[in-house]
């Protein structure tokens, strides 16, 4: 049996005194059936780490090097954010795919350093809306899939891996279950394929996740939870989500 995972995944967003409000909201939230993390941006880390330590909440970081240390200006390794006690770091998200470049390789890498420090990476794969309507949506998410399973072999069990597709982040413009959950299935079926335990491996559903839509999302029988962008930024939003999980 799998447990859910809700994450929220801040992005850009927050500063001191927002995310002091935040933070004391979801700490005091009564405990929740299923996991809840947090990923923030770097300087809020240690933020992250003083208000929520000691809750039932967990908190992460958005991103990662793929080295381990050294001459990689603006960079920052898997060993600091365990020294801020992250127990998740996102890897591969399709604005850091779009806007920098980052191969599946690349993301591969960055998924096996955050193993390797201890933490649990959570793995984005996705299409554009293009490669959807080109029906090469298995195409391109195996391709992505496939790219970490090779470089973590047995260790892929350890993953939680986000379909996000692309054409639903920060639009308003969600996948149907039907549509969330097929992918999800195909997903699973590919980690079957791999020799990986698929039925362990917890599949979030990303992609304007809102409180509105979660329960018909989670309720799919390979949706795991989600991880949510824009409504991570609202507590009552985000604890109505994880509420549905
Ligand atoms: C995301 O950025 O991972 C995401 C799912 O964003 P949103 O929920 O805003 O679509």
């Amino acid at each position: 049996m799998r447990r859910k995972i809700v994450a929220g995944n801040w992005k850009m967003h927050g500063s001191l005194q927002a995310n002091a409000e935040l933070l004391g909201a979801l700490a005091a939230a009564p405990r929740a059936a299923c996991e809840v993390v947090v990923c923030a941006p770097f300087p809020y880390l240690a933020q992250a780490q003083q208000r929520l330590a000691g809750s039932a909440v967990a908190w992460g970081a958005q991103d990662c090097s793929a080295h381990e240390l050294g001459a990689y200006t603006g960079e920052v390794s898997v060993a600091m954010l365990g020294e801020f006690g992250c127990s998740h770091v996102i890897v591969g998200h399709s604005e850091r795919r779009a806007y920098h470049g980052e191969a599946d390789a690349v993301v591969a890498a960055k998924a096996l350093r955050v193993l390797d420090a201890g933490m649990r990476p959570i793995v984005c794969v996705g299409e554009t809306l293009q490669q959807r309507e080109r029906d090469e949506t298995e195409v391109v998410v195996g391709q992505q899939l496939d790219a970490v399973a090779h470089l973590l072999g047995a260790r892929m069990s350890a993953v939680v891996l986000a379909y996000e597709p692309v054409w639903a982040i920060g639009t308003g413009r969600t996948a149907t279950p039907a549509q969330a959950q097929q992918v999800h299935a195909f997903i699973r079926a590919r980690l079957q394929h791999h020799g990986v335990e698929a039925e362990t491996v917890p599949l979030l559903y990303g992609g304007s996740v809102k409180p509105d839509n979660a329960a018909e999302l989670f309720a799919q029988p390979d949706i795991d939870g989600g991880l949510i962008g824009g409504a991570s930024l609202k507590a009552a939003d985000f604890l109505a989500i994880v509420s549905a999980a």
